[in-house]
């Protein structure tokens, strides 16, 4: 009987063990490890508790970020082929698809997915040991050797087939320090730096930043390069203590890789994307013209702390300008607020991880290429995806692959 380990009990560890189990039947025995009390720690957190699982759009490498696009589009290629969607609905569970393509449970329930997976890991046979903390991976003759920790007591567990599916560094609170791209480095792989993507961002001054925490507004956020332009994302942009956040913030985030980002980065607000600056100037002159009083100039348009902030950074008086220079100065702020040198927060707020190990590394199986049948999959591998769904694809779909392969070959 062929035995695989499966190390790591998150979205591409469950995916590999069930994936494995179900090619392999009664030929293989499948054994998941994870340091957590109980696999799938992290899922039960995502998408805000409701699970954002895929994307109508998953298959599109330009939805991710890597230091290897073109080795991305083939394994995102060999992923369509394992077809999750369809495997998803072999498991039973039922999805539903937002206006923007994002995936969830139809229930809407993170827990729901998971305890499904569950199931299927008890009805499989797979063996789960959890609150086993894995320490190195070696060879012993022919077969690899798993050293673990477990109660205190250290072990060796041997396999003929492993999957490394033990993430990257994003959400240490959720069992992941780096454990996974540190020993994909061990066994001789190629990795590209590590840094925390799809994380909120710090920039801006603390004094307005302390008036503005807790604001939400809808706009559109520009990443740039000095004055280029460089990617733009809409939707709602959040004031924090730190920074900003929101979507469409943390979408740009994964743009400032170390040593791949823009040199003289900056963010600009357009808080009115709808309208072109002149025509925004000559309504504000209108609009004042027409109020009771100066005070009622935001009502209706913008929160007012938000409001005053931009009022006092266009340099305008107590009294509403008197001629349209001041009105422009106001639109044109509006339409482009920088935001200098902004900076990424921790790996605790962070959900993914950029960098990792190459996907130059990789046989179309995700076995690392010269290791027959050792597997990397997921979140270790330098491989980030955009919010929507695009990094449980990834997780689900690279553990599917590398487990069916690992039972098969
Ligand atoms: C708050 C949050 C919300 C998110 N929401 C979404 C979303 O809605 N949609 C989306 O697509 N993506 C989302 N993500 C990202 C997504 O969850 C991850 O990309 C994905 O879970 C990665 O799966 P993985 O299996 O590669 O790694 P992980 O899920 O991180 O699993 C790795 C496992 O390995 C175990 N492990 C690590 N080291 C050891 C060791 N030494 N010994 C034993 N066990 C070890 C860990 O305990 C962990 O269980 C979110 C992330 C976070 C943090």
């Amino acid at each position: 009987m062929k035995e695989i380990l499966i190390l790591g009990g998150g979205a591409s560890g469950l995916a590999a063990a069930i994936g494995a189990a179900q090619i392999g039947g009664k030929g293989v025995r499948v054994t998941l490890v994870d340091q957590n009390p109980a696999p799938g720690k992290k899922l039960l957190a995502t998408g805000n508790g409701r699970c954002n699982l895929d994307n109508a759009a998953s298959s599109d490498p330009g939805r991710y970020f890597t230091a290897s696009p073109g080795a991305l589009a083939a394994l995102l290629g060999g992923i369509d082929q394992a077809d999750v969607p369809g495997w998803w609905e072999k498991l039973g569970l039922v999805t539903r698809t937002d206006e923007e393509g994002r995936l969830y449970p139809y229930s809407n329930q993170a827990a729901d997915l998971t305890g499904l997976l569950l199931r299927w890991v008890q009805a499989l046979g797979i063996q789960c040991r959890t609150g086993c903390r894995i320490l190195e991976l070696g060879q012993k003759g022919r077969r690899y050797a798993v050293q673990v920790e477990q109660n205190g007591a250290k072990q060796l567990l041997t396999a003929d087939r492993v999957v490394c599916a033990l993430g990257g560094s994003a959400g240490p609170q959720f069992g992941t320090g780096g454990f996974g791209p540190a020993l994909a480095r061990r066994c001789g792989g190629k990795c590209e730096p590590l840094y925390p993507c799809l994380t909120p961002i710090r920039c801006g001054d603390p004094a307005l930043l302390q008036k503005l925490s807790g604001l939400r507004v809808r706009g559109t956020v520009t990443l740039l390069d000095g004055d280029k332009p460089l990617a733009r994302e809409s939707g709602e942009i959040q004031f924090a203590n730190y920074g900003l956040s929101g979507i469409c913030v943390m979408q740009l985030s994964g743009l400032l890789a170390p040593g791949r980002g823009p040199a003289k980065p900056a963010l600009a607000l357009d808080l009115f994307p709808g309208r072109e600056a002149p025509a925004l100037a000559d309504l504000f002159a209108r609009r004042a013209a027409g109020l009771p009083d100066p005070g009622a100039f935001w009502q209706g348009l913008l929160d007012q702390r938000l409001g005053d902030a931009l009022w006092a950074a266009a340099g305008l008086g107590k009294a509403a300008p008197t001629g349209p220079d001041g009105w422009r100065a106001l639109a044109a702020l509006c339409k482009g607020w920088r935001f200098e040198n902004p900076t990424l927060c921790g790996w605790k707020q962070a959900q993914t991880t950029g960098g990792g190990l190459s996907l130059e590394e990789l046989e179309p199986d995700f076995q690392l290429k010269g290791c027959r049948g050792l597997y990397f999959v997921g979140e270790t591998l330098d491989c980030a995806g955009s919010c929507g769904g695009f990094n449980l694809h990834w997780a689900f779909g690279s553990g599917l692959t590398a487990g069916r392969s690992a039972a098969k070959n």
